[in-house]
Order: structure tokens, then C-alpha cells, then sequence
């Protein structure tokens, strides 16, 4: 498969695309894992038409990770008459529309008899919802949601992603908090690991810092590539231990 960090950059960044992925398996269609409110543009830049979206993976309800679905729903139901497939984790649910898209997207819609009808999330979206370690397959890609954590009372999923025409393994952590466990059970046999990374120790904690990836062993590091990082990362080249910038585009074939 490939994976292409559309955007690397945390939620702040200006000068780099969120981090959200394009996944190409072997075999099968593309999809997306998140799409934040700037996808859209990230997409176009890479010549990817929004339309093509037919299927996104939600980690979590933050708007660097949700953030776009409003226009693509919109682009599908005005315009070109598809609704995306949304892979959401069950505990997401009922979150998503009730709290994130209803405020835009729950407007009266008309019907082609000339009736009306309140608008809800299939009316944009098909919605496939998906358990904590029971896998899915998109295309020859075998999906595997596991919970990280991330911010507190807040449910967010990582991702194991096993292509199973190419036997590649890529762990997508999303956004987690630094937890070596969680890497120990699900990324240990993975080639890649797109790892969250905030750079600098202070502020908010609630995504592994560059002090904490750089206390795992060089067999880990090896395999990492940082995404989710701020504006001033070049900076910090030659500071990541044996671990690689992911950079915005640029396909990683796993
Ligand atoms: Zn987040
Ligand atoms: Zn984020």
C-alpha cells in the first residue's frame, strides 16, 4: 500500500497542511483516514479531486481530524450526488452529528416530491460504524481500530492498517499521548509508524513529545516518521534521534 501524509502539521500549524493520510492499498480504491478542515485544499494541492473521496476513517472529534466533513458532505449531496462512506468508531456516534456537523449540516432539505425533510448525518453519509480491534478491510487494507489517549473523557482510535495483498504493516497512532504499551501491542511488527509529535515538552499534554519518543530504543525509532508537528520543525532537524520527518505528499510504500 501507499500512505501519503496529505498534511503533517498539529491543529496550530499555518505553513504545513493537517495530518490527516491517502491510503492506496495494493488492491482496492483509496481512502481517507481523517479529514480536517484543511483536506480539501491539502487534496487539490496533490491534484486529488474531493468528489473521489468515497470513504473516510474518523480517528476523533477534533476539527484538524473532522473538520472537512461539512464540505465534503455538502460537495457530495448539492453536487455531484454521492454520499462518502464515514468509518466512525462506535463510541463516536453518536458524538458526531449531535455535536460536531448537526450545527451546519442539520438544515430542512427539500424532497424531489416538493416536501420537506430535516436533514441528519446518512442524509450525507453512509455511515459504517467500527469496534475497538475488530478489523475491517478497505480494498486489500485490513484495518484495525485501538483506542490512544489522548485528551481526557475524550475517546480517540489509532490505526492498524495490514495490507494483505503486499503482507505490509503501517500503525497510524492519530493523536495519542506518548504510551509505549500501546506501541508494544499494536506496532510491533510494523514497518512504518506515523507517530504524533509534539516538539516542544511544555503546554498542553496531550500528544507524545519529542523528549519521550526519544527515549524509546533505536529499533523503535528506526520505524517511526513524526507527523502532527508545528510550524518550526525545521529546527528540530537533527534533533529527532533515528527518527524521520514525514513530509506533506510524499508517498511512504509499505
Ligand atoms: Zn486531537
Ligand atoms: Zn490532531
Amino acid at each position: 500500500m501507499e500512505i501519503i501524509p496529505i498534511g503533517t502539521g498539529d491543529a496550530f500549524a499555518k505553513t504545513l497542511f493537517q495530518t490527516n493520510f491517502l491510503v492506496r492499498p495494493a488492491d482496492g480504491g483509496p481512502f481517507l483516514v481523517d479529514f480536517g478542515h484543511t483536506a480539501a485544499r491539502a487534496l487539490a494541492r496533490l491534484g486529488f479531486p474531493l468528489r473521489d473521496v468515497g470513504r473516510v476513517v474518523v480517528s476523533h472529534l477534533h476539527a484538524d481530524h473532522i473538520g472537512g466533513l461539512e464540505e465534503l458532505g455538502f460537495g457530495g449531496y448539492f453536487g455531484w450526488g454521492e454520499r462518502p462512506q464515514l468509518f466512525v468508531p462506535e463510541n463516536l456516534v453518536p458524538w458526531l452529528w449531535d455535536h460536531a456537523l448537526s450545527a451546519g449540516m442539520g438544515q430542512r432539505l427539500t424532497r424531489a416530491d416538493g416536501g420537506f425533510f430535516q436533514a441528519g448525518l446518512s442524509t450525507y453519509f453512509e455511515l459504517e460504524p467500527v469496534s475497538a480491534g475488530r478489523p475491517f478491510d478497505l480494498g486489500s487494507v485490513r484495518l484495525t481500530p485501538f483506542p490512544t489517549p489522548h485528551v481526557p473523557g475524550r475517546p480517540c482510535w489509532g490505526y492498524r492498517l495490514e495490507d494483505r495483498a503486499t503482507g505490509g504493516i503501517a500503525v497510524l497512532t492519530c493523536d495519542s499521548r506518548f504510551h509505549p504499551r500501546s506501541l508494544q501491542k499494536w506496532a510491533a511488527d510494523a514497518a512504518v509508524v506515523f507517530h504524533d509529535c509534539q516538539l516542544a515538552s511544555d503546554g498542553n499534554h496531550i500528544h507524545a513529545t519529542l523528549d519521550e519518543l526519544l527515549t524509546l530504543d533505536d529499533r523503535w525509532q528506526e520505524r517511526i516518521l513524526l507527523v502532527h508537528y508545528a510550524d518550526d520543525w525545521p529546527g528540530w532537524q537533527g534533533r529527532t534521534g533515528r527518527m524521520r520527518f514525514a513530509r506533506q505528499g510524499e508517498p511512504v510504500r509499505v
